[in-house]
């Protein structure tokens, strides 16, 4: 069969009332900006609740290419490949054209059940939506000697639908689910090379969140190869997040200063806690509403809930950390279906893993970590300040 449309369907933002259309607008343009690379191959636009996607050719040569990437538009629920017919109100050329079309997606030699599924929207045509797939059913049955009816449980669901052209299509594809990225304001992911945080950018890109990103390297102690993998990782995510602008912060002179001046067993906490603060400064100067990581409850000792409890203080934007419940297998598992995972575990040191202390505190006290912090007080504004002013940056 060779189609030349898609029917979209989504879900969620049918549920959004008067801001509806703003969903529908956002995932509109979201699927043309996912389809560039075609040119002018393909029209995306919305009609009567639905969104379609027509071609001016056959696209069978890059069918399977389109669908991986429309299966990483966030908002998209499913994908159908759909034969459109011009709207007659006659029956008749309805199930000549009904029956042409299993033929062509089926062949005349498989032997299969169906039901014929109808929407009837368009009142201009003259019967009921479920006179017309019994009647369907019935003449398929006649054309169709290997096909039989099974109305619980077919193989294969035939779904006419009816409006001011008819669609005709038998497949659904599932799609990525969530929301257009676009229609829930922007948040900064804090990108590591780890395993996490690529997969927290994901989940949180997925509820509609526009991403941008910002990576802490310490360079000499950090090498080239450990930037690149992030700004790899920032590339596999706008995959599906679209364009990601990424901040990369040298972070070296406020981590020695910190590895000089503070108590060892506190060393990650407290770095932590000039990531976050830096973080949200920049969040704050670029309009994002919330900070995003990669933490999950006891993962690591920077992770327990006291510690958690230790970083999240120094902030006042709302920090989402999707993973919080999750267990690690669960993390690995969504970043093999994201793709970040090959990348993630390359083996090149992240700024963490250089300065981190034997025995790290587990439970943070904070009148401590205050007292400590209070040694840096005479550098430490000046070094935040000139990180933040020379930090890089990059679009994904
Ligand atoms: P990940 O796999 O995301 O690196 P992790 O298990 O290594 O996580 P930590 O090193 O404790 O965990 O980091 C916790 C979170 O802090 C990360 O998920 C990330 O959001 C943020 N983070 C850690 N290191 C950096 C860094 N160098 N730059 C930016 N963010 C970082
Ligand atoms: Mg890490």
């Amino acid at each position: 069969m060779n189609y030349q449309s898609f029917l979209i369907k989504y879900s969620e933002i049918g549920l959004k009332g008067k801001n509806r259309y703003k969903f529908e607008d956002a995932l509109v343009s979201n699927i043309r900006n996912s389809l560039k690379e075609w040119g002018d191959t393909f029209r995306v636009y919305k009609e009567q609740e639905r969104i379609y996607i027509d071609s001016n050719k056959d696209f069978n040569d890059i069918y399977d290419r389109v669908i991986v990437r429309l299966q990483k538009v966030f908002g998209i629920s499913s994908i159908s490949p759909i034969k459109k017919i011009k709207f007659t109100n006659d029956y008749k050329n309805l199930s000549v054209e009904v029956i042409k079309f299993i033929k062509e997606v089926y062949g005349t030699e498989n032997h299969f059940t169906f039901k014929v599924k109808t929407r009837r929207v368009n009142k201009d045509f003259p019967m009921h939506s479920d006179d017309v797939s019994a009647e369907l059913g019935h003449d398929i049955l006649e054309e169709c000697s290997n096909l039989k009816v099974d109305v619980h449980n077919p193989d294969v669901r035939i779904f006419v639908e009816i409006r001011n052209h008819v669609n005709i299509y038998s497949e659904r594809i599932i799609g990525p689910g969530g929301l257009p990225v676009g229609t829930s304001g922007k948040g900064m992911l804090l990108l590591s090379g780890g395993i996490d945080s690529p997969v927290a950018g994901y989940m949180i890109a997925k509820r509609g969140v526009v991403i941008e990103a910002i990576y802490f390297h310490a360079p000499p102690y950090t090498s080239d190869r450990a930037k690149q993998k992030v700004i790899d990782l920032a590339k596999i995510v706008s995959n599906y997040a679209g364009h990601i602008k990424l901040h990369i912060i040298n972070f070296t002179d406020i981590q020695l200063a910190i590895y000089e001046k503070c108590p060892h067993d506190e060393l990650t906490i407290i770095m932590r806690r000039y990531m976050m603060r830096i973080a949200e400064k920049i969040a704050n100067m670029d309009d994002c509403l919330s900070l995003i990581t990669g933490e999950s409850i006891g993962q690591v000792a920077s992770q327990t809930v006291e510690s958690l409890r230790t970083t999240n203080e120094v902030c006042s934007l709302p920090v989402f950390r999707p993973l919080i419940g999750f267990d690690k297998e669960e993390i690995i598992n969504i970043s093999k279906k994201i793709e970040t995972f090959e990348t993630s575990i390359l083996p090149y040191e992240d700024c963490c893993t250089i300065f981190v202390a034997k025995h790290p505190v587990t439970k943070p006290n904070l009148t401590r970590i205050y007292k400590s912090e209070e040694k840096l007080k005479d550098c430490i504004d000046e070094l935040v300040i000139k990180a933040i002013d020379e930090r890089e940056e990059i679009v994904c």
